[in-house]
């Protein structure tokens, strides 16, 4: 990930990172250019999903099927081998 001072546009280097959530991760970044010297805290974090992860999704179909009553489990068990 790269990181640019907002005093003088050189390249900067995250030196630390402090994860304060699953979704957020304030980094402690350091210009390049010893003549600027700028530090700075900035910060990285979850906006949203464009794929959902097949973990979660395999997760969710269980939990639906087990929430079926036990005739619609069946029929739903025929189509899917039926689909085969
Ligand atoms: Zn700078």
């Amino acid at each position: 990930m790269r990181v640019y001072c907002r005093e003088c546009g050189d390249r900067g280097r995250i030196t630390k990172t402090n994860r304060l959530s699953p979704d957020y991760t304030e980094l402690y970044c350091q210009c390049n250019d010893a003549e600027c010297g700028h530090t700075w805290v900035g910060g990285f974090g979850y906006r949203h999903t464009l794929n959902p992860s097949a973990k979660t999704t395999t997760q969710m179909a269980f939990q639906l099927v087990k929430a079926l009553p036990p005739g619609a489990q069946k029929d739903l068990l025929r189509e899917l081998e039926g689909a085969r």
